[in-house]
């Protein structure tokens, strides 16, 4: 279990106390972070919490990445890449250029570059425009902030324009580079023309609010200090606390080459790289992902980093970085199987995911489904057993792998348990609200009996919430109305949406301007029948060895009664990226019964005869 860490340093075992406390970690717990020589306990911790967030997944995604033109106006000391126009060395690509670069199975595109003088607006915005159109399957993620804010002066349009008119485009995310290091010293000696941490960060939050989600860089390695690296990721997690829009954070480890600033072979050293990737894990408690950017740590240091707090391993990347002779196999095909094989002999489960870390393909099987909401972290937050790898994935998503075989126990959808159920065993555990469950949430324009001819807006990661919204609205109420599937943040074009998870209940503390109502469904439900709801349900695969059915009956009693006891401590650092305190946390997972029993068994039965599944 992870309580038995065998700590060298004694120094580390307050922070360890803190972190399964779910508390934050300050300034001086990473200056001890950074000097105790305990490195596998070190890597243990964030490990601990890598798997608290994203369980055993490591993602990565078919990439490509265009630097459009190495011209700058710029001269940054560390810049090794950009030229001056005319130079040497200097190039420009065209649109049909780097629409060249790309091929229908890039999932992702990923655009930085220098910033020439004398490219139009126009230009910037066909770049994705054009990408967008050719191949929708990838998305474009595009133009750092320091890119963003040379638009914003060379073209006179405020960030905002700059922004909306890149989206209108196909901007779906940006990426987070120009961040550098977050300290007014390092920034005159080594990037004096560039812009600051203030800038960096206006823009980022901007792109934030506008529904552009980013990631975060640092670079480190170079002449910043320890000290330095730390406020910058205190600064970046104050940022993510406010806007909730950063995916993930990517340390960069600076390459000397012939910038001068380092003796051109004084790389950074693996134990420093280990080090930053598990204290960013640690002390970004707010991020959901770490990025071990292989290309920059080299294959072996991003392999061991899967084990230090990494969860994400970027991607191919394209054709002109594989140093390997391709044989039969094409580039794109080799980085990824190499991918695949690296994550695999972490002991992790390869996960191919699009720009916003949806995942597109599983390289797993037996895995355990864990539903990534705070609702479920009383019963998997104790969940630590080796034998077994635990997968985060959507209710929806869930059933769509019971159903393949690649998940083989978890918590399942009930509608979608209803129509496995002859592959399934049930367990003695599920999701139910008792009278109210504050996560499953009708957000309306108008009152129930109003809502009739009207649409609303439902997401694609649930079924049994849409199906009970169904019958609220018909047998309830007598009202009919079209659900219709919708992307995420595009509220405005309905007459209400109905939100789950944690995307409720973050909506329910920053509220959806002009959605004057909100409905519990869960209340809804208890007000008409007098029972609790069920949700989701744990069952495993009929097939599975009756010693793993064991094994698993036994590891989730042990979670869930700990967890049961621990509700304030579990679920505190959770709730706090959702704007929860300690206290609203434990008094949201009050309101859930974890255990099934006759009530719940009911409730199930009296929903199947309502919508008639059986
Ligand atoms: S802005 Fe970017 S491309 Fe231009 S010199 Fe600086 S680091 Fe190099």
């Amino acid at each position: 279990m992870w309580s038995k860490i065998n700590f060298n340093d004694i120094a580390l075992i307050p922070i360890w106390q803190k972190l399964q406390r779910g508390e934050r970690l300050s300034l001086e717990d990473g200056l001890i972070l950074y000097k105790t020589n305990d490195l596998i306990s070190l890597g243990k911790m964030a490990q601990y919490v890598q798997r608290q967030k994203n369980g055993d997944a490591v993602y990565f995604v078919l990439n490509q990445k265009i630097e459009h033109t190495n011209v700058c106006v710029l001269s940054c000391k560390f810049c090794d890449f950009a030229k001056k126009k005319g130079e040497a060395g200097a190039y420009e690509m065209s649109t049909n250029d780097i629409l060249s670069k790309i091929t229908p199975e890039i999932k992702e595109v990923h655009i930085t570059g220098g910033m020439p003088h004398d490219w139009q607006w126009e230009r910037y915005l066909e770049i994705v425009s054009s990408i967008h159109q050719k191949f929708p399957d990838a998305d474009v993620k595009a133009y750092t902030a320091i890119e963003i804010d040379f638009f914003h002066k060379k073209f006179k349009m405020s960030i905002e324009e700059v922004l909306r008119q890149l989206k209108e485009a196909g901007l779906k995310t940006m990426p987070g580079g120009g961040a550098e290091v977050f300290s007014e010293r390092v920034r005159r000696l080594l990037f004096n023309q560039k812009v600051g941490e203030k800038v960096w960060l206006d823009v980022h939050k901007t792109a934030h609010r506008m529904g552009i989600p980013t990631n975060a860089t640092m670079l480190y390695g170079h002449i910043e200090t320890i000290e330095e690296r730390l406020i910058h990721l205190i600064k970046l997690r104050e940022a993510q606390d406010e806007t909730s829009g950063f995916l993930t954070f990517i340390p960069l480890a600076f390459q000397p080459g012939e910038t001068g600033i380092k003796p051109r072979n004084e790389y950074t050293s693996a134990i420093d790289d280990l080090k930053t990737i598990a204290i960013s894990r640690l002390m970004l408690d707010n991020f959901p992902h770490i990025k071990a950017y292989w290309v920059m740590l080299t294959e072996e240091v991003a392999a061991v980093a899967l084990n230090f707090g990494a969860d994400d391993m970027d991607g191919t990347v394209g054709e002109e970085h594989i140093a390997h002779d391709a044989g039969a196999l094409s580039p794109m095909k080799l980085a990824k199987e190499n991918l695949i094989k690296i994550i695999k002999d972490a002991g992790k489960i390869p996960v191919e995911r699009d720009v916003f870390y949806n995942p597109l393909k599983i390289h797993g099987e037996n895995l355990i489904g864990k539903i990534p909401y705070l609702n479920s972290v009383p019963i998997y937050h104790y969940l630590n057993s080796e034998d077994f790898k635990i997968l985060p994935v959507t209710p929806r998503r869930l059933g769509v792998l019971f159903k393949q075989g690649t998940v083989v126990a978890g918590l399942i959808s009930l509608i979608d348990y209803f129509e496995q159920e002859e592959n399934l065993e049930l367990m003695k555990w599920c999701i139910a609200a008792r009278d109210q469950v504050q996560s499953v949430v009708l957000f309306s324009k108008y009152e129930w009996k109003n809502l009739a001819g009207k649409t609303i807006g439902v997401i694609d990661d649930t079924s049994t919430s849409v199906k009970l919204l169904e019958v609220i609205l018909k047998k309830k109420y007598g009202v009919t109305a079209s659900l219709e599937r919708m992307k995420p943040n595009n509220y405005q074009n309905y007459s209400a949406v109905i939100l789950i998870g944690d995307e409720a209940l973050k909506n329910l503390k920053q509220s959806i301007s002009g959605f004057e109502f909100r409905y519990d469904l869960a209340t809804e439900w208890f007000d008409w029948q007098k029972l609790p709801f069920v949700f989701a349900v744990f069952a495993v695969s009929k097939g599975l060895s009756q010693d793993l059915k064991n094994l698993i009956q036994h590891s989730i009693k042990e979670s869930l009664t700990k967890g049961k006891n621990n509700l304030e401590v579990i679920g505190s650092n959770h709730g706090r990226t959702l704007g929860y305190t300690s206290k609203e946390t434990k008094e949201y997972l009050e309101g859930f019964n974890y255990v099934l029993g006759e009530r719940e068994r009911e409730a199930i039965e009296v929903f199947r005869n309502i919508v008639g599944s059986k």
